[in-house]
């Protein structure tokens, strides 16, 4: 088939790559003519696992190409995908303003009749005013076709999205339109070879798949990050609490794992729009209110820790800190724990050398220039130079290269032998053995 992408950031070159490895021809529209240049020469704006090879390969195949014009891509194709930002408004309701203005593009350029399809994360509606939008500058211009909007939401994780796209535990399709349905079964037809992974329903209940299913799985974690504090005030290891719950199958162990709070591009933003829809139609989001608020404050646990510890002023410290992504697997820094963390640190005085495996040219390129000229944050060339003589080491993303450290190098590094571990990764009593003052979520502190 041959589909156009619109967006290609991580879902939308995610989404291209993929389409393209199953054979069909894509084309890949991106305002951004700098991140347009480098995806020509095979190159991936973005980190993510396995994704650079498959769109080289893709593009020496002549199945995947880029372009900054939206004009171009509609003379040859007549299935499009919109997965464009969809960043949270003032208010905290979805800002639908690039998923608008791709949907007035559509309908200036459009030559042909065609599906288009929803991939950005968008309130519930969004389907039928993308259509409304694009109907409306047809008929301005005259052009008399027949568009149908299809809502695809993504479930996608970053850090696992090629995994994710090619063998999705369940792909929804939300359109009223049979033949609409009838082209997005075929074209992901195979990635459900095996067993039925598709669900079809109306355009509106897909949208609300979508922000339940993120706002279920932020509920999951704000749920054990609260019962985590209260752990910490009864005297309870919440990891062996942890443990115990999962077990039951009909809690599980996904999701429940206490930490410093949730981050990324979606959970916080996907959290506060559905409470915005539920505010906008007069109820109130108690639960909702409740993970966001939960998850604010989990953000600060990890300072609360430190300044109980040390006191307001952290001038005289130094902090190494493991992991600035938002989470393993990627260089995402959207919402991220480490950056409120940073500037809690940074405000109390404290200077901070930090590592991370992927995530430390983004970090460059968008924390605050001024935490970088006045010296608070270092960036380390490894994960044992960020420890060089500091008075504690502060864990905040769990990645492989961190999770079974050399003890013995640690100690000979550090300044003092502290650790505060914002994802419960080490064995407490192992740490304690090896002369660390230890501290994590939910845990009590093991001397
Ligand atoms: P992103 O910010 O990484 O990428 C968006 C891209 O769209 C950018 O490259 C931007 O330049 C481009 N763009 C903006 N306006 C455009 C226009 N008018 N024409 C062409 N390109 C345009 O976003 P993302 O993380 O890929 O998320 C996209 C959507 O998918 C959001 O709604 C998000 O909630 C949703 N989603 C994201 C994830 C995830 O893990 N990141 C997972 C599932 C769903």
């Amino acid at each position: 088939m041959n589909l156009t992408i619109i967006g290609t950031g991580y879902v939308g070159l995610v989404t291209g790559t993929c389409f393209a490895e199953m054979g069909n021809q894509v084309t890949c529209v991106d305002v951004d003519a700098q991140k347009v240049a480098l995806l020509r020469q095979a190159r991936s704006p973005i980190f993510e696992p396995g994704l650079e090879e498959m769109l080289a390969r893709n593009i020496e195949a002549k199945r995947l190409r880029f372009t900054t014009s939206l004009k171009e891509a509609c003379q040859q194709s007549d299935l499009f995908f919109i997965a464009v930002g969809t960043p949270p408004d003032q208010d905290g309701s979805a800002d639908l303003q690039h998923v608008l203005q791709v949907a007035r593009q559509l309908g200036e350029f459009l030559e042909r009749d065609a599906v288009v399809v929803d991939k950005s994360t968008v309130p519930v509606g969004t389907a039928q005013m993308v259509k409304e939008t694009i109907e409306h500058h047809l008929e301005h211009r005259g052009a008399d076709l027949t568009i149908e909007v299809v809502s695809n939401p993504e479930f996608l994780k970053e850090g696992a999205a090629i995994q994710d796209f090619m063998k999705p535990n369940r792909v929804i399709i939300g359109t009223e339109s049979p033949g609409a349905r009838e082209r997005l079964a075929e074209l992901y037809a195979p990635f459900n070879r095996n067993h039925q992974r598709l669900l079809f329903m109306g355009t509106r209940d897909a949208e609300m798949t979508k922000y339940a299913a993120n706002a279920m799985l932020a509920t999951k974690i704000s749920f054990m990050n609260e019962i985590a504090h209260l752990c910490e005030e009864l005297g309870v290891d919440v990891e062996h609490v942890r443990q115990g719950i999962g077990s039951d199958e009909r809690i599980g162990y996904h999701f429940i794992y206490p930490g410093c709070g949730y981050g990324g591009s979606c959970f916080p933003k996907d959290v506060r729009a559905l409470s915005q829809m539920a505010r906008q139609r007069g109820l109130e989001p108690k639960i909702l209110d409740a993970v966001e608020a939960r998850n604010r404050a989990q953000k600060e646990r990890l300072a609360q820790k430190i300044v109980a510890r040390y006191g307001e002023d952290l001038r005289q410290l130094s902090f190494g800190l493991w992991g600035l992504a938002f989470k393993p697997g990627t260089d995402d820094l959207r919402e991220a724990p480490s950056r409120a963390l940073l500037e809690q640190l940074i405000a109390r005085g404290a200077r901070i050398q930090a590592y991370d495996p992927v995530a430390m040219e983004a970090a460059r390129a968008q924390f605050p220039p001024s935490w970088f000229d006045d010296q608070h944050l270092m960036l380390a060339e490894h994960q044992y130079a960020a420890l060089e003589g500091v008075d504690a080491l502060i864990l905040v993303t769990e990645w492989k290269p961190f999770r079974h450290p050399d003890l013995a190098a640690m100690g000979r590094l550090m300044r003092h032998r502290v650790v505060f571990d914002g994802r419960n990764q080490y064995d407490p009593h192992q740490l304690a053995a090896a002369g660390f003052e230890y501290d994590a979520i939910g845990r009590g502190t093991y001397v």
